[in-house]
């Protein structure tokens, strides 16, 4: 399945919602306007979840959890710095998060729609986990309140086009740029704050382009696949969305799941996935962006792949860990076995190969006292008499050559070429001289009597550039 398919269903779901975007924007800005004072407690509220989490390097674990002390919660926070490392998702690039086994990102793409988003949101809620959404300008737009209940809520928001257009791969850089920075300057407005949105971006369709990826680094941005998506944009169950998101997981160990926030079947399935996870033994890891007052998370170079050991062992083959054991040198070999190598009769010897290299093969092994095994491993070559002439190898039969006309002789000297073309049917005088020349040393090696290696009327010239 293209990526194409993979993210149609999002392209018809945008469509769908055009109409009521221009609505609710509307009913959204009015309500905007009178709520101005309101708008700088949630800012606070998330300033002060950022400063505890960074303080605490935790935000809620499942004790801390309001009323639901079994709650999967959220492990750690991750800052990350996307100046360092601009592309992560094993999906398509060499580079994921830095995660530990059984850590796991969970990222919803294509919202916020409220009436599929609320539910995300209350699950995460519910479970006092930390995700990551990549809003739609267009979107944010329509639901700026839908925008502002993620930050409420303290998830991390990056973007993800201005109309999630399925074409990144093959539009021009300036209209990929033009959508990337109408996302982001949407979903600012809709948050009020253009540094609520991180510097995150994911690729409508995964449809990677150099041009893109190269942009958004430019302009510090990380640009974000995945580990592995849940085909929630599929036609399946949210069953099936659940297995698939479980068992990509299990398969990988850690990893970014992505999802959309848009889908029923998301909504529906994800408070079991939360729950599944907690049983499972997974942790939950909120990214955010490094800023100058949130350093970024110390890491090694190798923990941004998701399995170093694994990649190594594959770029190379591995140097085995040879356990040693307490005796310092090795019990030499029974003598029977060195004794049944000089004991062997000639034949035996001869089929190692080789009358002059069997001695010394018999002699080296009885000074190591190394044995040979009883019987030779490979087929006995079969020796027979080779008669080779005084001068050199015997002629083979001109029938194999096809020759016809001529004598099969190994020649090379340029007077034999030019008195074997003497006898050539319309052979010329500049064939001879090109056959003869320096240039062409592939002719002067050819049989006579076979078939013209030069076009007619080559010329005698310079192959080298000069
Ligand atoms: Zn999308």
């Amino acid at each position: 399945m293209s990526a194409k398919e993979i993210f149609a269903e999002d392209a018809v779901l945008l469509g769908a919602f055009g109409v009521m975007m221009a609505v609710a924007s509307a009913v959204e800005s009015a309500n905007r306007m009178k709520t101005g004072a309101a708008r700088l407690l949630p800012r606070a509220i998330l300033a002060l979840n950022c400063l505890l989490a960074t303080a605490a390097g935790t935000l809620a674990h499942a004790a801390d959890c309001p009323g639901n002390p079994d709650a999967l919660g959220t492990s750690r926070v991750l800052v990350v710095d996307p100046t360092e490392h601009p592309r992560v998702g094993t999906m398509q690039y060499g580079q994921t998060l830095p995660l530990k086994d059984h850590e796991v990102v969970l990222t919803f793409d294509d919202g916020p729609l409220p009436a599929k988003s609320n539910k995300v949101l209350a699950a995460l809620a519910a479970q006092c986990v930390k995700a990551t959404f990549f809003t739609i300008g267009k979107m944010a737009t329509a639901y700026p309140d839908g925008v502002r209940k993620l930050r409420e809520a303290g998830h991390t928001i990056g973007t993800h086009s201005e109309s999630h257009p399925l074409s990144f791969n093959r539009m021009p850089v300036e209209q990929a740029r033009q959508q990337i920075n109408d996302g982001i300057a949407h979903t600012a407005a809709a948050l009020g704050d253009p540094n609520a949105v991180a510097p995150f971006f994911r690729i409508p369709g995964l449809l990677r382009a150099d041009g893109v990826e190269e942009y958004l680094a430019s302009r510090g941005i990380m640009t974000w696949s995945a580990d592995f998506p849940a085909d929630d944009w599929r036609h399946i169950t949210s069953a099936q969305v659940l297995h698939l998101a479980l068992s990509r997981l299990e398969a990988k160990g850690k990893g970014i799941l992505l999802l959309h926030d848009i889908q029923e079947r998301t909504a529906a399935m994800l408070p079991t996935l939360l729950r599944e996870l907690k049983s499972r033994g997974y942790h939950i890891v909120h990214v955010v962006p490094a800023t100058p007052d949130r350093p970024k998370t110390a890491t090694e170079p190798r923990d941004w792949l998701m399995h170093p050991d694994a990649a190594v062992a594959s770029a190379w083959p591995a140097i085995p860990q040879f356990a040693f054991d307490q005796t310092a040198v090795l019990a030499a070999p029974d003598v029977i076995n060195a004794t049944h190598v000089l004991a062997a009769p000639q034949s035996e010897l001869s089929a190692i190969g080789g009358r002059g290299r069997t001695v010394r093969i018999a002699h080296r092994f009885a000074a190591d006292t190394v044995p040979l095994p009883p019987e030779p491993l490979w087929p006995r070559p079969a020796v027979g008499p080779v008669s080779l002439g005084a001068d050199g190898l015997p002629a083979p039969d001109k029938t194999i050559f096809n020759l016809q006309g001529a004598e099969p002789r190994l020649t090379t000297g340029r007077n034999q070429h030019a008195q074997l073309d003497q006898h050539r049917d319309g052979a010329t005088a500049e064939r001879r001289e090109a056959m003869a020349s320096p240039a062409a040393p592939a002719l002067r090696r050819r049989l006579p009597g076979s078939s013209p290696m030069l076009p007619g009327g080559l010329q005698r010239g310079r192959l080298a550039p000069g």
